[in-house]
């Protein structure tokens, strides 16, 4: 790995300085506050402002927006992160656009994609079902033809920011006779659509996500992506994108694995609970053990890559949060926000989800076990009892 510190030209940092004056404008702490109010990890206005500025269409690679070479494109990421940008709607958004711009018709790209770029339409994902996510194949959400039509049942659970968005990229069934992977179509479905209903659901960080309902919705098909039952193909990029199992790059200009921005929200609260408890450090070694182990856990983790990665930092924040709370004494369990004492409560109770959304834990333990490591596949079935092994 290059550790190595990238110089910057003068117009480089001019062009950094430019980026946090933007953001020191738009990220208000009443954008910040709000946030955390509504859970809602996305902001209108400054989403407006962001599309207004061109830097949605930057992002994308699309015309109108600021010139993006890769280091840039790498100032404009790490300024969005220290200034706390909300993350979760645009990322889902981006997720999806490629999906529209591969798979959709011409006609749904031109209903949809201007609208992306001014920031009027949002996308998110409509994948986890009530009966489980895991296993994003097993889709019990019909898809059924009626004519230039499709008529759309079923519920999906966690659909987040679909209360912020125009449409939902949703998986369904359209043969519940194939096999599981040739059965699924995908569709962009206008979340106005009447027979959607959208419940909002708080997880126990705070955080808003939605479970949404699909009563008889009929939708044209110009808003199928991809081809009938090969939903998998269409799917398949953005679920790679979401599990983060692309390669680090070379050039070290982009994190080496996803959930990086977590980690280094983790980062910055071990450091903010460091100098609150500084006075305590000096008089109590095992606060000061139990700093420096997080601290030690924290780095290895950043520098862990691809799916390694993502399991390290979400088990290492399920690690050190009880410690964190515990150096900090009660006030840990003050609400937190801009003002607030360190966050360590908040980062207690986002741990837990860190290990679940795009995959759980376990689930990546075992793709590391089976396709890293070769250990074949996990077996969960109750082993058969040995003949003559004794009772009891
Ligand atoms: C805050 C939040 C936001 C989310 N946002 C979205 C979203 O926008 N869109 C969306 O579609 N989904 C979203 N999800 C859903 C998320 O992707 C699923 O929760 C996740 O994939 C796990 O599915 P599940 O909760 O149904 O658990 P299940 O799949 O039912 O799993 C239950 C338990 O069994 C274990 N398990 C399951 N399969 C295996 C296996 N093969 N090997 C070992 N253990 C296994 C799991 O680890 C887990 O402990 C979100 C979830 C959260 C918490």
């Amino acid at each position: 790995m290059n550790f190595e510190r990238v110089e910057l030209s003068e117009s480089d940092a001019e062009f950094r300085d430019e980026v946090d004056a933007f953001l020191a404008e738009h990220v208000t702490d009443e954008v910040r506050r709000r946030d955390r109010e509504t859970g809602d990890n996305f902001d209108e206005g400054l989403h407006q402002a962001m599309a207004a500025a061109g830097w949605l269409a930057a992002e994308l690679g699309m015309p109108g927006g600021p010139e993006l070479d890769r280091l840039r494109r790498r100032l404009w990421d790490l300024s969005k992160r220290r200034a706390e940008v909300p993350w979760v709607t645009w990322g889902t958004t981006a997720i999806v656009v490629p999906s529209v711009r591969n798979h959709g018709s011409r006609e749904l790209q031109e209903e949809v994609l201007p609208g992306v770029l001014d920031g009027s339409v949002r996308l998110c994902l409509g994948y986890t079902e009530p009966d489980g996510g895991s296993d994003v194949a097993t889709c019990r959400t019909r898809a059924v033809r009626a004519g230039d039509e499709w008529v759309i049942n079923g519920a999906k659970m966690f659909t987040t920011g679909a209360h912020n968005c125009r449409y939902v990229f949703l998986i369904t069934n359209t043969d519940p006779e194939a096999p599981k992977h040739k059965s699924l179509t995908m569709f962009l479905v206008p979340l106005d659509t009447p027979g959607v209903e959208i419940q909002g659901l708080r997880t126990v960080d705070g955080d808003r996500t939605n479970i949404v309902y699909y009563s008889d919705v009929r939708v044209p098909d110009r808003y199928r992506l991809g081809e009938v039952n090969q939903g998998w193909s269409v799917l398949l990029g953005p679920l790679n994108e979401e599990h983060g199992v692309v390669g680090a790059a070379a050039d070290g200009l982009q994190d080496v694995s996803i959930l990086t921005h977590q980690g280094l929200t983790m980062a910055t609260v071990v450091d903010r609970v460091s100098g609150l408890a500084a006075g305590r450090i000096a008089e109590d070694r095992s606060a000061a053990y139990r700093l420096g182990r997080s601290v030690a856990k924290v780095e290895a983790a950043l520098s862990a890559p691809h799916m390694f990665g993502r399991v390290a930092l979400a088990q290492t924040m399920r690690d050190i949060a009880p410690d964190l709370m515990d150096v900090l004494g009660p006030t840990a369990a003050l609400p937190s926000g801009p003002d607030g004492p360190a966050d360590a409560g908040y980062l207690y109770r986002w741990a837990p989800l860190c290990g679940i959304y795009g995959g759980t834990l376990e689930v990546f333990r075992n793709m590391i076990a089976q396709h890293v490591l070769g250990l074949g596949r996990p077996a969960y079935g109750r082993s058969k009892p040995k003949v003559g092994a004794a009772a009891g």
